[in-house]
């Protein structure tokens, strides 16, 4: 495994310099002994805390906006062509080509659920059993309209993943196929060879569409860079505020599919017997749209492009090596990987300790030392199953942040050693 870093004596208790300020940070949150202690997040990936650069952008967007699109008064074309521009920061941090979409969604979820609504007639999809529910249902929940969807069992390596899905797809059916992976698993972190699995999929005349939610908080994900033919992902996990999302990619299956919802803004015309439908991207934006959390999303895109994703990255992989060496050190942990222990992943840890249920673990994780990591299954059922070793029945999951520190990673190693020594 990664080897350990030296522990400071006294750990650094704040973000590097530079590091994007988040909101939240370091607020008092009560124990059940009595007292306060500053809260240690370390649920990024269920959820991350706001920007202030976010808030910022907000504060400025909040006084002027206005309905968009239809609107002749000023504030209407302003809030339009802040929308506009949304779009086309969001869609220049995503990679989105010239032919490709943009179409703001609620979140991945939504994302998804509108590309399995695109996909044409008929057409296979091939997914691992290894995705989160959102990437995982969506494609067998198509109704009449369904075609095939192949679930491939869990893959024992990154090269296994490549190669189940380039047989699965070459054994498919004639007709449109479609790919649908995870970039990072938001159970064990790991980052999917995204890469070469549009490759694989590319070479049977197939698409990819990739589940980029827990990926794009940590790395930039870049459509053309990887290949890839559709990216879905929210931004409350991209440190704005819930209610926005995207799905980017290839136009002509999302031109031609019905419109996701049918309302105001995504028809041209609507007559007693004839309705013609705008293209995209208010085809798919049925309804008033969420203004500000585009606005939002936009200016977490910007900040963290500023701030420098690959220094981030190289702060968050110290302190998940730190996290990681002290948790390996105590006797009765298990931390859940898919791959090799050493296989890249994001700043997430899901794992578990023999003899202390995960329920009881993360509720004194809260209530004594102030911390807050999340307990279950993850809403990745077949895949976190499959890790949990013999005897417990959920885990626990630590995600880190732009806001975690060295103060928070030691305080969490300590109070699991605790707890797995004396039980909560
Ligand atoms: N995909 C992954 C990998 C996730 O981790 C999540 C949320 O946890 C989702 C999809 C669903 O995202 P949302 O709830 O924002 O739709």
């Amino acid at each position: 495994d990664s080897p350990a870093p030296a522990p400071s004596a006294v750990p650094d208790a704040r973000p590097c310099p530079g590091t994007p300020a988040v909101l939240g940070a370091g607020v008092p949150v009560p124990l059940a002994a009595g007292g306060t202690v500053d809260y240690a997040n370390f649920d990024y990936a269920a959820s991350a805390p706001c920007l202030e650069a976010v808030r910022d952008a907000l504060d400025e967007a909040l006084p002027l906006y206005a309905s968009v699109h239809r609107g002749a008064g000023h504030l209407s074309q302003v809030s339009t062509a802040a929308y506009e521009r949304a779009r086309r920061t969001v869609a220049e941090y995503t990679g989105v080509g010239a032919g490709d979409a943009l179409v703001f969604v609620r979140g991945t979820t939504d994302a998804l659920n509108l590309l399995a609504r695109c996909v044409p007639d008929g057409c296979t999809v091939v997914v691992f059993a290894a995705e989160h529910h959102a990437n995982l249902l969506p494609w067998e929940h198509r109704g009449s309209r369904a075609g095939r969807v192949v679930r491939l069992p869990l893959p024992e390596t990154p090269g296994e993943a490549v190669r189940a899905a380039r047989e699965a797809l070459r054994a498919a059916p004639e007709g449109p196929r479609l790919l649908c992976v995870t970039a990072a698993s938001n159970v064990t972190g790991e980052i999917w060879p995204v890469r070469e699995l549009a490759e694989a999929a590319h070479a049977e005349g197939a698409r990819i569409a990739v589940d980029a939610a827990q990926y794009v908080p940590h790395r930039r994900f870049d459509l053309k860079a990887t290949g890839a033919d559709y990216v879905a992902y929210s931004g409350h996990k991209l440190y704005a505020p819930f209610g926005a999302g995207v799905l980017a990619g290839r136009s002509d299956w999302l031109r031609a599919a019905a419109p996701y919802l049918a309302g105001g803004g995504a028809t041209g015309n609507v007559t007693e017997h004839d309705v013609r439908w705008n293209d995209l991207p208010a085809r798919h934006e049925a309804g008033s749209p969420n203004v500000l959390g585009a606005v939002a999303l936009a200016a977490a895109c910007t900040t963290l492009r500023e701030a420098g994703q690959e220094r981030l990255h190289a702060r968050e992989e110290a302190l998940l090596r730190r996290l990681r060496a002290g948790l390996a050190a105590i006797p009765r942990v298990h931390d859940l990987s898919l791959w090799d222990g050493r296989h890249p992943r994001v700043g997430i840890v899901s794992f578990v300790v023999d003899g202390v249920p995960a329920g009881l673990l993360a509720a004194a994780l809260s209530a004594e030392h102030g911390i807050g990591v999340r307990d279950g299954l993850f809403c990745a059922h077949p895949l976190t199953r499959h890790l949990l070793p013999e005897g417990h029945e959920q885990a626990v999951r630590a995600s880190l942040g732009l806001g975690t520190t060295e103060e928070h990673v030691d305080r969490l190693v300590a109070a699991v050693a605790r707890l797995a020594e004396h039980g909560p």
